[in-house]
Formats: structure tokens, C-alpha cells, sequence
């Protein structure tokens, strides 16, 4: 068959060859480049010659480039432009994909020359490089139990499949709970408050079900907007109360020991393969490294940001007496915040908008790319791509190379997901004395154009474009040798240092005059709304900071406190332990956080809460570089690229951020930027 995703891409750049793709060429597509991905694996396992990096490790690098190409087309589409068929597609394709990726990971002839190379590493005349490659190709082996005997390789299988259950378990449960519950009003005196446009949504949702009046759930598009404006206290007191207690009502959908049974499981887990507990097997592969850095780095900014969240708690608390409240409540934290927050500041976000046309700040973020790192971005139509509003660029130097392939995809339509996202067609690599660059992508689902309005954004798309063209830069900039190390492919809490950088810059008067134009009048923003915008996005930072570092320490409490978890008996009584040092309201005995706390529970984020408050130091941090030379400064640019932007995961993150900025990173300059430490440290 002629199957255009199985041969060499005859487009401009071989760039993916969308308008020849159709959806019946996927399967068949799929299917050959697993043959041809695991006939390469077994040049290499069925290989006489003694292992080496370059027969072995090099070569099952470079293995499965076609299936590399297909996956990130096909599933690339399937969130940016997707509809039933290949929705089909990802849910037959899907499995074979993850038994391929079993085959290897459970592949013992394979594993042993790996383990023989990582053995004689030191005599080996290695690049830094090559050994990054070899150890991440050898602990991908040992952290899945390819050292354990057969018993406890048995008992490892069983454990994962009983984790992977309970995670299943403990999302449905919460599920349910969100579920099961809706508050139906009919009285339009208890909306009072609301702003007109949750009103219709709750008003269509009860249409829907055929009721009269207005309905609210658990989920947070309905939730939120109802603990925010709903002037009713009691109202907000019961929703607040059936949201707390999710998963927490000795019912079917209890969550309590499936907690319970996911941290004893996860902590044998890790003794098995050798680690002291859970955290330490995660943080192993994190810029943080260890849980007693992770807990010390968040208590150091626990001791700093309390005082001033304390300050901003009874700053609330006087707020809200004036309505004769007594005791400040968790229910009434989000409703007198928009209120205050109202009162101080009055930022309207609409007059914000002219001042933001989509093109003006496209037009400034290449700018910022270009006087910072010399790249000039040409808008091309040559380039094939798989949706009309897609745009496309051909990205060059100063010294006129070709850098990268851009694409930009950015207004909301069906068959897009929620949200905003950079991803890569291709990544960069090099073989043979050639660079062969990357294909980068960003998709957003921004305010979109009318007949007699051009795309106006909000100041949150703004930074939303900045932040994910930061995360473009780490991909276009990319310069190393192998694939899995280039661009974007770095430990979990580093891979947010450039995207939230570059959000810096929309911040900036010296930055926004270059593009923050009327419009209608070009007239520039004015300075009092930017300094505004500063200081609302800093309102009640003490107490943002010291819910996220309950969070965090909650996370760790559960997985990281190095005793056998096997003695917690009661989940609330651990997460009020965990939580002594960092609540501002009054505990609600009927609630309980753990049982809900999908990040850790169901999805991946367990021993990884942290990484927020990480990744704004970081960013804080890398900024404070910029300011004290200059926010334009190409010397200092240079750096970033030289030892961040373009070395990807070649090194271990701390060492290539210490080169860039001559020293760790500490919380001094988020503190300031924050508003949390006095200006003048
Ligand atoms: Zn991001």
C-alpha cells in the first residue's frame, strides 16, 4: 500500500505530509513501524559482537524513528484536530503501543548488554552526554525491577497491577462522589451575587435535566463561580461541606483505605527495588533529588511566606466583620477575596483588551525571540499543514540557518482540547556530522476574532502565549546529540524554568511597549494599568503560597516520612498532622483532603506537588539574572541558551542551571517579586 506515513516525507524540511494523510493509513502505518521498530531491537540483542555504547545504546536510540514520526502525528491530531475515527484509532492503537514499550522494558537479552556497558562506564571514553544516555537507558530497566530474582520480580508485577487498580479505583470513587450530587434552587433570591453568565450556565444545566430554576454540582466550572459570588453564607457553608467531604462518608465510594492501600503499596514498592521510600525513588529522577531537600526547600519558604499570609488572613478577617462575620471560614475565603480584591484594586480585564491584539502580540513574543536570541520567524505557506488557521514559519539565525519548522495553532474549535500546549512533530538530533532539526507546535484556544473585532486577548492569554512559546524556545533551540535527551526532555521539575521565564517579559514596561498597542489608536498601554495588573496578580500571595506548600507537604507526609507507612490508621488524623503547620482556617471535622487529592492518588504527581512552588522559584530566580543586566541583555540570553535552552537533558538539571547562573537557586527573588519580603533585601 502507499502509505504516506511509511515513506520518506518528500516535503519541504521532510515536514509531517498532512493534506496526503488519511485516517485508514494509521493502522497499517502502526502496525509496520512496530514490525520495523522491533526488528532493529533484535539487530541489537541478536548481535554477536560484545556490547558496546555504540551498538547497543546508540543504536537502540536511533530505533523506531518511523514510530516516533507516526505517534506524534497521530496522537498530536488527536488532540488539536481530532473527531470519532480517530478517536477509535487511539483506543486500538494504544495498546499495542504500550506491549511494544513492555516488550522492551521486560526485554532480558537486551537488558544485560545494557547492564554490561553501564557496568564498565568508567572505562569506557564516554562524553557527558553518552553517559546521561546510558544511565537513563539502564535505570529505565533497574527502576522497572530488571535486577530483581524471579520471586520479587513475581511480587513487583502484583504490586503494580494492585496500584494501577487502586489508582483507577480511587479516581472513580471521587468520580461518583462529584457525581452524585447537585443543588437545585428555584428561588432566584438565593443567586444574589452571581454574575449573569454562571447564572445561565446553572439555569441551561437544570434545563437539561428538565428541571425548573438552577442547578450547581461539585464539578469546578459550576463550583467555583458559586463559592466566589453566592452571597447566601449558608448556601456556600453546605456546598463547600459536600465538596470537603468527597470520598469521606464511610460509603461505597469511601476512599479512606484505598489511600491507606496506595501508600503501604507504593512504599513496598520502593524497598523492593532498593529505595528508603516512594519519594525517593520519584525524586531520584528530579532536579530536587531528595525528599529532605524537597521538605527543607519548603519549610525555608513556609518560615518566609507564614508571617505575611498570617498578615493577609486577619486583613480578610476585619474585611469580612464588616458583614458581622465572626470567624472566618473556609467558605468564605474565596467570596471576601473577589470582594477585596474588587475593593483594592478594581482591575477591569475588558479595557486590558485592545491593548492585546492577537497579531501585535504574536508580533512582540517574536520580537522578545529575536533581541533576545537573534531568531527571525518568516511566515510561510510552503508547509503543509492539517488545519487552514494553522500558521507556519520557517525559524533562521542571524547568520541566516535554518533553526526550526514553528507551527501555531491558536482559536478554540471542535475537535481541540481544552487548554494550551506545546508539543513537536519531529525533535532534534544529530547524525553523522548533520543537525537535523526540530518541528515545534503550539496550540492554544484563544479569544477568537469577530466580523468587526479582530482577536482581542485577556492579559491571561497573554502570558498563556509567552509562557507556551517559552516551552517552543526549549524545543527550536534544542542542540544535542541524541533525541531523548534534546529539547524538552528534562526531570519534571525543570521543564517549566522556560516557559515560566518567559512569561517574565509580559511583566515589563521595557517589553510591552514593543508591542502592547491601542488597536484602534496605537496608543501604548498605560503604565498605571500594567503596575495594576502587577499588583492584583500579587493580592493575597502569602496565603496563595502557604496553601501550596500544604499541599506539597501533605504529598510528602504520605510518601516521603521514611517510617513504614503500615502504622497510619486514620487518614484524617495523619493529613491534620501533616497539615499543624500550615492551616489558617478552622479545621472542618467532616471533610478530609487526601481522599480527593487526585494529583497524588490517581494520577502522577505523587512526590511531585511540589514542583509549582520549584518551578516559580526557579523562574524567579533565572529573571533575577535578566534584571540585574538588563531584561534585553544577549550576554546573558547567550548563557541561558548555552547552558539551559539548548542542552535539554543532557546533564543533571542543577548543573546546568548553576552554570547559567553561577550559584543554586534560592527563594530571595520569588519572595521579592511576590511581595512576601521587603523590596530592599
Ligand atoms: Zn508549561
Amino acid at each position: 500500500m502507499n502509505n504516506p506515513l511509511l515513506q520518506i516525507f518528500n516535503t519541504k524540511h521532510t515536514t509531517a505530509p498532512f493534506s496526503q494523510i488519511k485516517n485508514e493509513h494509521f493502522k497499517p502505518a502502526f502496525k509496520e513501524a512496530i514490525k520495523r521498530a522491533k526488528a532493529e531491537i533484535d539487530t541489537i540483542t541478536k548481535n554477536s559482537d560484545g556490547p558496546t555504547f555504540q551498538n547497543t545504546i546508540e543504536t537502540l536510540e536511533f530505533s523506531g524513528k518511523t514510530l516516533d514520526r507516526v505517534s506524534s502525528i497521530f496522537f498530536n491530531l488527536n488532540s488539536a484536530e481530532t473527531n470519532d475515527d480517530i478517536q477509535k484509532i487511539a483506543q486500538e492503537v494504544s495498546p499495542w503501543l504500550s506491549d511494544f514499550s513492555n516488550d522492551i522494558r521486560l526485554n532480558e537479552k537486551l537488558f544485560k548488554r545494557v547492564k554490561n556497558i553501564y557496568t564498565n562506564r568508567v572505562n569506557l571514553d564516554l562524553t557527558i552526554e553518552q553517559q546521561t544516555l546510558l544511565e537513563k537507558n539502564y535505570k529505565s530497566f533497574a527502576r522497572n525491577g530488571a535486577n530483581l530474582n524471579g520471586e520479587d520480580k513475581k511480587i513487583l508485577r502484583e504490586i503494580d497491577k494492585k496500584l494501577s487498580k487502586l489508582s483507577l479505583q480511587f479516581g472513580e470513587n471521587v468520580l461518583a462522589e462529584t457525581n452524585a450530587f447537585e443543588l437545585h434552587i428555584t428561588d432566584e433570591n438565593q443567586l444574589k451575587g452571581l454574575p449573569d453568565g454562571a447564572k445561565e450556565a446553572a439555569q441551561l444545566m437544570a434545563k437539561q435535566k428538565e428541571k425548573k430554576g438552577w442547578l450547581f454540582t461539585l464539578d469546578y466550572p459550576s463550583y467555583i463561580p458559586f463559592m466566589t459570588y453566592i452571597d447566601d453564607r449558608s448556601l456556600r457553608e453546605k456546598l463547600a461541606k459536600i465538596f470537603g467531604a468527597r470520598a469521606f462518608q464511610n460509603n461505597d465510594n469511601d476512599n479512606q483505605q484505598v489511600v491507606l492501600d496506595i501508600v503501604k503499596l507504593r512504599y513496598q514498592r520502593a524497598n523492593l527495588l532498593g529505595y528508603k521510600t516512594h519519594s525517593h525513588f520519584v525524586l531520584e529522577e528530579r532536579m530536587a533529588e531528595t525528599p529532605e531537600k524537597v521538605i527543607s526547600f519548603s519549610n525555608e519558604l513556609l518560615v518566609k511566606a507564614k508571617p505575611a499570609a498570617e498578615r493577609e488572613f486577619e486583613q480578610l478577617a476585619s474585611f469580612a466583620k464588616k458583614d458581622g462575620i465572626e470567624q472566618l471560614q473556609k467558605w468564605d475565603g474565596a467570596y471576601y477575596s473577589e470582594k477585596l480584591k474588587k475593593e483594592l484594586f478594581d482591575l477591569d480585564q475588558e479595557a486590558l483588551k485592545p491593548y492585546f491584539k492577537l497579531e501585535n502580540v504574536i508580533g512582540g513574543v517574536f520580537t522578545v525571540a529575536n533581541k533576545l536570541f537573534g531568531l527571525h520567524f518568516k511566515e510561510v505557506s510552503t508547509i503543509d499543514k492539517y488545519h487552514q488557521e494553522v500558521k507556519t514559519y520557517e525559524v533562521t539565525n542571524t547568520g541566516g540557518d535554518f533553526i526550526a519548522v514553528f507551527y501555531a495553532d491558536f482559536f478554540p474549535r471542535k475537535g481541540k482540547r481544552n487548554g494550551a500546549w506545546m508539543t513537536s512533530y519531529k525533535s532534534q538530533w544529530k547524525t553523522d556530522g548533520t543537525n537535523s532539526r526540530p518541528h515545534i507546535s503550539i496550540v492554544c484556544n484563544f479569544t477568537k476574532p469577530t466580523e468587526t473585532k479582530p482577536s482581542l486577548l485577556t492579559f491571561n492569554e497573554v502570558t498563556t502565549l509567552f509562557h507556551e512559546f517559552g516551552h517552543a524556545l526549549h524545543g527550536m533551540l534544542a542542540n544535542t546529540t541524541y533525541p531523548s535527551l534534546s529539547g524538552t526532555s528534562v526531570y519534571w521539575d525543570f521543564v517549566e524554568l522556560p516557559s515560566q521565564l518567559l512569561e517574565n517579559w509580559c511583566y515589563e514596561k521595557e517589553a510591552l511597549d514593543l508591542f502592547a498597542k491601542h488597536y484602534e489608536t496605537n496608543e501604548p498601554i498605560p503604565m498605571e494599568m500594567v503596575q495594576k495588573i502587577k499588583d492584583s496578580s500579587n493580592f493575597l500571595e502569602g496565603m496563595q503560597t502557604l496553601r501550596q506548600l500544604s499541599f506539597g507537604l501533605l504529598d510528602m507526609s504520605w510518601h516521603g516520612a521514611g517510617e513504614s507507612p503500615e502504622t497510619i490508621t486514620s487518614v484524617k488524623e495523619f493529613e491534620t498532622d501533616a497539615f499543624a503547620d500550615t492551616q489558617l482556617y478552622p479545621d472542618v471535622v467532616e471533610n478530609c483532603m487526601s481522599t480527593a487529592f487526585s494529583h497524588i492518588f490517581q494520577g502522577g504527581y505523587s512526590s511531585g506537588y511540589y514542583s509549582y512552588k520549584w518551578a516559580e522559584v526557579l523562574d524567579a530566580d533565572a529573571f533575577e539574572a535578566f534584571k540585574e543586566t538588563g531584561i534585553f541583555n544577549v550576554e546573558t540570553a547567550k548563557k541561558f541558551v548555552e547552558n539551559v535552552l539548548s542542552r535539554g537533558g543532557t546533564e543533571k538539571p542543577m548543573v546546568l542551571y548553576k552554570r547559567f547562573r553561577g550559584k543554586e537557586p534560592n527563594s530571595e527573588a520569588l519572595l521579592k517579586r511576590a511581595g512576601l519580603i521587603n523590596k530592599i533585601a
